[in-house]
């Protein structure tokens, strides 16, 4: 990759699972793939279960389809690197599959999705057509169809990461409805920085010098002697 002087920049790999943070929440990308920050809420436990069970390293055949689970994925042209949940292959055609906890919301994970049919597209050298999600609590499986406009906001928001980590910025905080079931909500304090100038005005106010009373029955003349 060259810089507009012409000097060859460092590509920076980015994991897979950035771009849904980024989607979700570009802060909370930052705190965890710049600040390395990670928490632990009721949601990332469950997902860490979830995918220990998929992570087995197993492979299946189940009616014709075999999967293989917790596959290192990574592409040298895109510079991205992280791991597929499943790989079916379907008519020989490979298929990602991403499994989550909760339903599905957005289309955050469709952009993790993609991300993995890119590197498999490129590490099999076959086109990949179709994802699937895998929602454990809707218990609802949805095919994602790898089109233009997908990939086009794949490449995007790997890009819109790529420059994150690259300046290291870490952006102010929206503090609306996705706070409460952010795994990082704790660790973000959302409501006291998204408030950050009332704050500093609080923190001024109580360190300013308020000057002495003066006169008679104030003790000035006790304190002066
Ligand atoms: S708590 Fe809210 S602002 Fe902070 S990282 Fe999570 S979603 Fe973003």
């Amino acid at each position: 990759m060259l810089e507009p002087g012409g000097t060859a920049a460092e590509v920076i790999d980015v994991p897979i699972s950035a771009l849904e943070h980024y989607s979700y929440c570009p802060r909370q990308c930052a705190l965890i793939h710049v600040e390395q920050t990670f928490d632990e809420n009721q949601f990332t436990i469950r997902g860490r279960i979830a995918h220990e069970r998929v992570d087995s390293g197993e492979e299946r055949t189940t009616r014709g389809v075999r999967a293989l689970r917790g596959i290192p994925l990574w592409s040298e042209q895109y510079g991205l690197i992280g791991r597929a949940d499943v790989v079916e292959f379907q008519a020989g055609r490979p298929v990602p599959v991403e499994y989550k906890v909760g339903k599905r919301v957005g289309a955050h994970a469709e952009l993790q999705l993609c991300a993995q049919a890119l590197c498999l597209e490129e590490m099999l050298g076959v086109p990949v057509a179709i994802g699937a999600l895998y929602f454990r609590q809707e218990r609802r499986r949805y095919d994602i169809a790898m089109d233009d406009s997908l990939r086009r906001r794949t490449v995007e928001t790997l890009e819109a990461v790529r420059d994150q980590i690259r300046s290291q910025a870490l952006p102010p905080a929206p503090a609306d409805a996705r706070c409460p079931n952010c795994s990082l909500f704790n660790a973000c304090l959302p409501s006291v920085v998204a408030r950050r100038a009332a704050h500093w005005r609080y923190q001024v106010d109580l360190f300013r010098a308020v000057p002495l009373p003066t006169g008679p029955g104030t003790g000035a003349r006790d304190r002066d002697a």
